[in-house]
């Protein structure tokens, strides 16, 4: 629990003597900054599971409306829960405002066509999606094991193939020749055995590697933004970025290639999250309250680069990973936090609930 005095729910943000500072607003002004508490379920959840969580939240957080509340079901949970978080109803209901949102976890940049399996942002928008996460960590690199892009380049890596590729590239006019040097020589020298290495190396680099590219996030937000879906870009550096000391230089290219998609007309309405992939999921530790103070302060003066003082103050900075009941009040003290991206503790009534009460509330089973 907090040791610090009660944290603001809702604020405006001034910059003076280099700082952010969080300045107490009235809930209900306009102007005001609201922070965003998001759930994000990943694959967990089917849709009626969904809906049954989703109420006993909004039975925990009756009259709740000083800051948004957000859910990212998987994609067959979308409609059920569009269905049910209808405003009137909710305000009927539990005396929330219009503080609930429905999130996607994902969206394809395609707006038709031969995708099998993907979903794009239109179809999103049409079953009432407000906004959409983009770029999580789960995307950009730990999902690439799975779809084994590393074994089938590594498969293909033998003395046999590459024989067949110089017979296939001799005879092409547009192969740069030292390539196809390099690559009669290896295949004329090379052992089998420094194949097979070379092989499992590259299966172990791309299978790290291998997800979202920077590329792709920017045209899933271009696409978005085009039918009107607000974005959550989520950021982070790997526990090897971090060692190495490339924390902010990763940070700086991940923002500045997915903000490069969106205009200052808009940009206060982008949320980033702030997710170091270390800190994310179960067994991991969240980051310490001085990581995320250094480098939130740094986002937010980075945004004040590209878009000015205005939109800086006003776009939502959030916090990802192993947020619970017990940190959010320290997180939420950080003058450039305004919210939190949550993963375990978001399929738990009671602790979801509680992070939304900035860990105040009933301590709860957590079922
Ligand atoms: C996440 O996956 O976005 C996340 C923050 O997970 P967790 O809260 O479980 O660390």
């Amino acid at each position: 629990m907090s040791t610090h005095a009660p944290t603001l729910r809702t604020y405006y943000r001034q910059r003076k003597a280099n700082q952010w500072h969080k300045i107490p607003a009235e809930a209900g002004d306009p102007g005001a900054i609201r922070p965003f508490l998001a759930g994000n379920w990943k694959m967990n959840m089917i849709p009626r599971s969904g809906v049954a969580l989703a109420a006993r939240i909004f039975d925990l957080c009756r009259d709740i409306r000083d800051v948004e509340i957000g859910f990212a079901p998987p994609y067959t949970g979308l409609s059920a829960l569009a269905d049910y978080i209808k405003p009137d109803f909710l305000r009927q209901e539990y005396g929330l405002g219009r503080n609930v949102f429905l999130l996607a976890q994902d969206t394809f940049f395609e707006s038709k066509g031969a995708f099998t399996g993907e979903i794009s942002s239109e179809m999103l928008a049409s079953i009432g999606v407000d906004r959409v996460i983009i770029g999580h960590s789960d995307r950009r690199t730990n999902l690439g094991k799975y779809f084994g892009f590393g074994s089938s380049v590594a498969r293909r890596l033998t003395r046999e193939f590459l024989l067949q590729e110089v017979e296939l590239l001799r005879v092409r006019e547009d192969v740069d020749p030292t390539v196809l040097a390099a690559i009669e020589h290896l295949t004329a020298e090379a052992r089998q055995d420094i194949l097979k290495g070379l092989a499992r190396f590259m299966e172990a680099e791309l299978r790290e590697r291998a997800g979202e590219s920077d590329e792709a996030i920017q045209k899933k937000i271009q696409a978005c933004l085009t039918h009107g879906l607000q974005i959550i870009l989520c950021c982070g550096e790997n526990r090897e970025a971090r060692q190495t000391h490339e924390t902010f230089k990763l940070l700086d290219r991940q923002i500045r290639m997915g903000m490069e998609a969106v205009s200052p007309r808009i940009a206060g309405d982008v949320i980033i999250a702030y997710e170091p992939v270390w800190a994310v999921g179960e067994g991991a530790q969240p980051a310490k309250i001085e990581q995320i103070s250094e480098v939130h302060g740094f986002m937010r003066n980075l945004i004040m680069d590209l878009y000015g003082e205005q939109v800086a103050a006003t776009l939502r900075i959030l916090y990802g990973g192993n947020v619970k009941p017990d940190n959010i009040a320290d997180i939420m003290n950080i003058p450039d936090v305004d919210g939190a991206l949550v993963g375990g503790a978001s399929l738990k009534a009671c602790d979801f609930a509680r992070i939304i009460r900035f860990g105040l509330g009933q301590a709860g089973t957590g079922a």
